[in-house]
């Protein structure tokens, strides 16, 4: 494996496999650019060393190959506005094939060509050896800025890098700040290390919790998926979420962790409302003593202290999961008030990594996100490093 930064790609083209997989208006207009920026950095790198770029991404879930509204030719347009003038940005119509091939053959130093989408040939989710061989042979060596699909052994994401010796295949900027910020939590965390898992399903979020229990000093357990761990202690959790097939599995969790002398903290009390909406009546109370015909929708006023305690003696956070409901206005000021402390503790000098998608949506909705220190664009592929699995596409660059 190579090192990008130190990489010097003149007269090279470089395969890159990015995730521009944007969501899109009905007038194939980008609502939101994220994906596209964030790969910005490593395409520039290319091109100032004097090399050209070939860019490949999955793109939505087409069926049956080729569909009009997954083609990624509707992304070169904003593609070129970010680039600005200067590189010329070229798409070829498939990914494979004359296409392809021919327009690699013609590109400059310093152009850019966009692939058609991957998705379009089943091979891609395959992890077919042959469709890879024929990606591998458009480009001189092989970068991977694709976080969000490194959990899946597809073709562009783990199998192609198998055609590049190791001195050419690499991590691209955002894959390595991906990579290393969650090493940096996994393997060499500072202790106390906090991870704070919320969002609705214990059954989500088992193996990310039993994984944590050997190498986290404090859980704070939050959200939805809370109210299982009170009823398995015999409490009255009214109408609130609750998976009843994982009763015996939460108690023998919060045993592994006295075991382990991990503290496992729990919301001691929560908002409740009378109805799963946006305008329901609300109060606060004991999670162990919600009255029938009430749901917890949000950890309460003395679980926010408590937490944010936690949280502000921590020296390495990890957050996965909203804390309540904090779509609904009524029900946000957990996750907000979780998403300050994480904050504050990090202005003090703690390493906050903050990942899966509902974390993700409510720091950047609360204004927090320049406020920790890295926020994953990785939904599974971080819940499955976070759950002790080896990600193939990390697997492929390093063997
Ligand atoms: P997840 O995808 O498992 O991280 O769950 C995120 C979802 O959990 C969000 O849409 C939240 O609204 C929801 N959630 C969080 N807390 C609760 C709760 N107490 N009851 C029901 N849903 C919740």
């Amino acid at each position: 494996m190579s090192t990008f930064s130190k990489f010097n790609f003149g007269g090279k083209k470089a395969l890159v496999r990015v995730d521009f997989n944007v969501p899109l208006n009905e007038k194939y207009q980008i609502t939101d650019d994220t994906r596209m920026r964030a790969a910005i950095p490593t395409i520039q790198k290319v091109l100032q060393d004097g090399g050209s770029v070939i860019l490949m991404s999955h793109f939505g879930r087409p069926k049956e190959g080729p569909e009009k509204k997954y083609s990624l030719i509707h992304l070169v347009p904003h593609l070129q506005k970010l680039l600005g003038d200067e590189p010329e940005v070229f798409f070829a119509a498939d990914c494979i094939g004359e296409a392809a091939t021919k327009a690699s053959a013609l590109l400059q130093k310093g152009d850019v060509l966009l692939l058609e989408n991957l998705r379009f040939h089943k091979e891609e989710e395959k992890g077919d050896m042959g469709f890879a061989e024929q990606l591998s042979k458009l480009g001189d060596v092989y970068i991977n800025d694709a976080f969000g699909t490194a959990h899946r052994a597809h073709a562009s994401t783990a199998i192609v890098a198998d055609f590049f010796d190791a001195d050419k295949k690499m991590f691209g900027l955002l894959m390595e700040g991906e990579v290393s910020s969650a090493e940096k939590v996994l393997l060499q965390s500072e202790k106390p290390f906090t991870a704070i898992i919320g969002g609705a399903k214990v059954s989500d979020k088992i193996l990310i919790i039993e994984n944590l229990l050997e190498k986290a000093t404090d859980i704070i357990i939050g959200g939805g998926m809370a109210y299982t761990f009170w009823k398995a202690q015999g409490k009255d959790i009214g109408n609130s979420l609750c998976e009843d097939d994982r009763l015996s599995l939460a108690s023998s969790l919060l045993e592994k962790a006295k075991a382990k002398g991990v503290n496992i903290h729990l919301p001691i009390d929560s908002t409740i409302a009378d109805k799963f909406a946006a305008d329901a009546n609300t109060s606060n109370c004991n999670s162990g003593e919600i009255p029938a015909g009430w749901m917890g929708l949000d950890i309460g006023t003395q679980a926010r202290l408590d937490f944010s305690e936690v949280i502000l003696r921590s020296k390495t956070i990890l957050w996965n999961g909203p804390m309540g409901v904090f779509e609904m206005e009524k029900f946000q000021a957990g996750t907000k008030t979780i998403a300050e402390a994480v904050a504050t503790a990090t202005q003090k000098g703690a390493f906050s990594l903050v990942g899966g998608g509902d974390s993700v949506a409510a720091v950047n909705q609360f204004g927090f996100n320049d406020k920790v220190s890295y926020v994953s664009t990785g939904g599974g592929a971080m819940l499955e490093f976070f759950e002790g699995k080896e990600l193939p596409g990390i697997a492929a660059i390093n063997k």
